[in-house]
């Protein structure tokens, strides 16, 4: 079996195709939905991060704000930017590019966003909304995880899926996720033994450890679904996921390209995030529980 590849890249572009409409419809009603991106100092994979986002948002039409802090600036500046921002009417969501410089505690800073513009997810209340299963905006990575696989056809319910990778950016918030749409959720980690004797059970196999080719064909089953969200640079540069691509894709049913999968998804549902945010100003918004911020419970 040669394996049908889920095509991260075709779908971001459709839906950012639809996302252009929906900022024109959000126009029409007086709002420019708007991003600020809060960068502090110059690691140059945040700095390509954030570029990518900017990018995304003036192909949709959102309008980016991006704040470059030095890398010696204090977390009592990276506070107060965030409080000025919180009270700013034309900014929908806030986004601070991770990671942060050492001497900044992250929690406090990911604490400060105010919850209805907390677009990457990370505040304690959207964490929660996701463990009781009731996001308002699902963190983006896995969130694009979650649509690439709806693209399959398959239904998660009932299904082995096992996660290899926990942060709390990636692993865990898609275990809930997953858990949500009724999967039998097991999460591996670094000190976890024997992987292979729980990725060989997955029907659904999501490698999030940031290990080039940790995740061979002798690990995976027969059939399963293989979503590669690693993205590790080698040695002469080449950018490839967790997964052994070319063996793997002779044992899966589905599996997705590094680059070309996870990764434009990620920077999608960033944007998704900030028009639902802004819909939810205007008590427009769909999906889970969106029938507008009055109607959600903040701290
Ligand atoms: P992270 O914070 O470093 O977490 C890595 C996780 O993998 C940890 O839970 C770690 O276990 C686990 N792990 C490490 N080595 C392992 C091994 N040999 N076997 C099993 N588990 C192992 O990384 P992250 O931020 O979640 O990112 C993971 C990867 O995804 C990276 O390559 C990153 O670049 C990529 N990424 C991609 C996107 C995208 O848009 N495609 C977005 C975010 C991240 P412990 O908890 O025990 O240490």
């Amino acid at each position: 079996m040669t394996a049908r590849i889920i095509d991260g890249k075709a779908l971001a572009h459709s839906l950012r195709t639809q996302y252009r409409e929906r900022v024109a419809q959000l126009k029409t009603q007086g709002v420019a939905p708007g991003l600020a991106v809060i960068l502090v100092g110059d690691n140059p994979a945040s700095k390509v991060y954030v570029g990518n986002k900017v990018k995304a948002c003036e192909e949709c039409g959102v309008a980016s704000f991006h704040h470059s802090l030095p890398a010696e600036a204090g977390e009592a500046d990276v506070l107060a930017l965030i409080a000025r921002l919180n009270a700013d009417p034309t900014v929908h969501g806030i986004l601070v590019q991770l990671p942060l410089p050492p001497h900044i505690d992250v929690r406090r800073v990911l604490e400060a966003i105010a919850v209805d513009k907390d677009v990457d997810g990370f505040h304690l209340y959207n964490v929660g909304g996701l463990v009781v299963g009731n996001t308002i905006f699902p963190p983006c990575t896995p969130y694009g995880v979650q649509l690439l696989l709806e693209t399959t056809g398959i239904d998660v319910a009932g299904k082995n899926a096992v996660i290899v990778g926990a942060s709390n950016i990636v692993g865990k918030p898609m275990a809930l996720m997953l858990l949500q749409k009724e999967a039998t959720v097991t999460i591996c980690h670094a000190k976890t033994r024997d992987l292979a004797q729980h990725t060989i059970l997955a029907d659904i196999l999501i490698a999030a450890a940031g290990k080039p080719g940790l995740i061979v064909p002798q690990m995976v089953k027969q059939g399963a679904i293989v979503i590669d969200v690693g993205i590790n640079r080698l040695p002469d540069n080449r950018i490839v996921g967790d997964v052994d691509f070319d063996g793997v894709k002779e044992k899966a049913s589905w599996i997705t390209p590094v680059p070309g999968g996870v990764g434009p998804m990620t920077v999608t549902m960033l944007i998704e995030n900030t028009l639902k945010s802004a819909e939810l100003r205007l008590g427009t918004g769909q999906g889970i529980g969106h029938q507008g911020w009055d109607s959600v419970t903040l701290p």
